[in-house]
C-alpha cells in the first residue's frame, strides 16, 4: 500500500521571495478563475466542460498572449497547471456531493502554490529550493519519510508555509485490536461512543469569540486599507489561525486515540456538509427559521466534524482497521436492548425505552445503533464478496474506484440545467 503524507514547515522566505511568492500564488489564483469562469460560460452555453488536457491548451495560448505577459513571468507552466489540477478536483468534488461547487477565489483566500517538480531539499541544513525562487531556509521541526512527490507553498496568517508531500510504500498492518466501536456526534457531546465514554466539544471558537468580536470592531473603526487597518487585520487573522490550531489539536487527539482502540470504527453519515451549507437556502426555497439554523452551523462548523471524520477516516485506515458510514436512520430513536423504534424513546439527553424500560445517555444509545448498523453494512458486503475491507471503507471512495462514476454525477448535473445545488 502506497501512503503519501505531508509534512510541514514554516518557511523562513526573504523579501524578494516573499514578492515572487505572491506572484506566484496570484497567478495560479487568476489561472483557476479564468479556467473556471470559462468552464461556466460553456456550461450557460449548454456545452460540454473542457477536459484538464484541453485546458492545459488553453493555458498554453494564455501563456503566450502578449496582452497578459506577467502570465508568463510570474509562474511557471507546472505550478500554474496545478491551478488547472485544483480546479478539477473542485468539480469532481462538487459532481461526488462531497462539496459545493467550485467559485472564484479571492485574493488572500487560501494563497497557495504547488511544486511538482523543480525543487530541491536539503533537510539536513533545513532549506529547501524552488525554481526562480532560490534557496529558502524553513523551521526543520520534524523529519521527513519516503520519497518527496512535490512542495506546496501557502500563505497562512502572514506567514509562508511549505508542505511537502511524501511517498512511502508501507504494509497495511494488522489493527493491535480486534474491538469495534460506534460513534454519535452532536452537539453538546462532541462525540459519545458505544463503549459509553463521551469526549466533550472544545468550542474553540466560542472560547475566542469575545477576543475575536474586539479585535473585528476595532479593525471596522479603522480606515480601510490604512496602517492602522492592516495591523488590526493582521490581528483578526492571528487569532483566527490561532482558534484553527486549538481545534486541530483536539480533534487530532481525538481522532488517534480512537483509531489506535479500535479496528473498526463505525460513524453516522450525517452529511455535514449539507447542514452546513447556506441556512438561508436558494432563492428557489428560501429557508425557515434561518437564525437558528445558523447558528447552530456555526456550532458545527466550530466542532469540525467534517475534519473529525476525514481524520479518523486515514487514521484507521492506517493502522489497518476499518472504517464505516452509516445512514443516520432511526440511530436516535431505536432502543439497543428490544429494538423498539419510537420517537418518544428520546427526551433531549436521556434514552428511556417505553417498551422495555431500557434507559441510557441518548448520545451512547445513538452510538451503540450506530456500531449496529455498521455491523450489518460489513455483513452485506463481506457477502457481497465484491470490495477487500481494507481497499476503501468510504462510499465516496466506492464511487472513485468505479470508472465512469463521475462522469455519469457530471451528466447527471447538467440534465439539471444548472451547476447550483
Ligand atoms: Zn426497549
Amino acid at each position: 500500500m502506497k501512503r503519501h503524507q505531508a509534512f510541514k514547515f514554516e518557511l523562513r522566505p526573504n523579501g524578494a521571495q516573499v514578492r515572487l511568492l505572491r506572484q506566484f500564488a496570484g497567478t495560479c489564483r487568476f489561472v483557476y478563475n479564468k479556467a473556471l469562469a470559462l468552464q461556466n460560460e460553456r456550461f450557460e452555453r449548454g456545452e460540454k466542460r473542457l477536459t484538464f488536457g484541453q485546458m492545459g491548451l488553453m493555458l498554453t495560448q494564455w501563456r503566450a498572449d502578449k496582452t497578459i505577459p506577467w502570465l508568463k513571468a510570474g509562474g511557471t507552466a507546472q505550478t500554474q497547471q496545478q491551478a488547472l489540477k485544483n480546479l478539477e478536483a473542485a468539480f469532481v468534488n462538487f459532481f461526488l456531493k462531497r462539496a459545493d461547487c467550485p467559485r472564484f477565489k479571492k485574493k488572500g483566500d487560501g494563497d497557495s502554490v504547488r511544486f511538482p517538480q523543480h525543487f530541491k531539499i536539503d533537510h539536513q541544513n533545513g532549506r529547501v529550493w524552488l525554481v526562480k525562487l532560490g534557496w529558502m531556509r524553513y523551521r526543520n521541526s520534524q523529519s521527513i519519510v519516503g520519497t518527496v512527490k512535490s512542495v506546496t507553498v501557502s500563505l497562512r496568517a502572514g506567514k509562508w508555509f511549505a508542505s511537502i508531500l511524501a511517498e512511502r510504500e508501507v504494509e497495511i498492518p494488522l489493527p493491535e485490536s480486534r474491538s469495534a466501536v460506534g460513534i454519535d456526534l452532536g452537539v453538546t457531546t462532541f462525540a459519545a461512543l458505544s463503549t459509553g465514554q463521551t469526549i466533550a466539544p472544545l468550542n474553540s471558537y466560542k472560547k475566542h469569540q469575545d477576543a475575536l468580536a474586539k479585535a473585528q470592531r476595532r479593525m471596522d473603526r479603522k480606515v480601510l486599507n490604512s496602517r492602522n487597518w492592516r495591523k488590526e487585520k493582521a490581528r483578526v487573522s492571528k487569532l483566527n489561525a490561532r482558534i484553527a490550531n486549538v481545534r486541530r489539536d483536539f480533534l487530532n487527539k481525538a481522532s488517534t486515540a480512537i483509531s489506535k482502540k479500535h479496528a473498526m470504527v463505525c460513524v453516522e453519515d450525517l452529511k455535514v456538509k449539507n447542514m452546513t451549507r447556506s441556512a438561508s437556502g436558494t432563492v428557489d426555497a428560501p429557508g425557515k427559521s434561518i437564525r437558528q439554523k445558523s447558528s447552530l452551523n456555526r456550532v458545527i462548523l466550530d466542532q469540525g466534524w467534517c475534519t473529525f471524520r476525514r481524520m479518523l477516516e486515514y487514521k484507521v485506515f492506517w493502522n489497518g482497521g476499518i472504517f464505516i458510514a452509516v445512514p443516520p436512520k432511526y440511530t436516535s430513536q431505536t432502543c439497543p436492548a428490544c429494538g423498539h423504534v419510537a420517537a418518544i424513546n428520546r427526551s433531549k439527553q436521556q434514552f428511556a425505552c417505553v417498551e422495555c424500560s431500557y434507559h441510557n445517555h441518548a448520545d451512547v444509545v445513538g452510538a451503540m445503533n450506530v456500531l449496529r448498523a455498521g455491523h450489518a453494512q460489513l455483513a452485506c458486503r463481506v457477502n457481497g464478496a465484491a470490495i477487500p475491507s481494507a481497499t476503501g471503507t468510504h462510499r465516496s471512495d466506492l464511487a472513485i474506484s468505479w470508472p465512469g462514476a463521475v462522469e455519469v454525477a457530471e451528466s447527471r448535473w447538467m440534465s439539471r440545467g444548472r451547476y447550483s445545488s
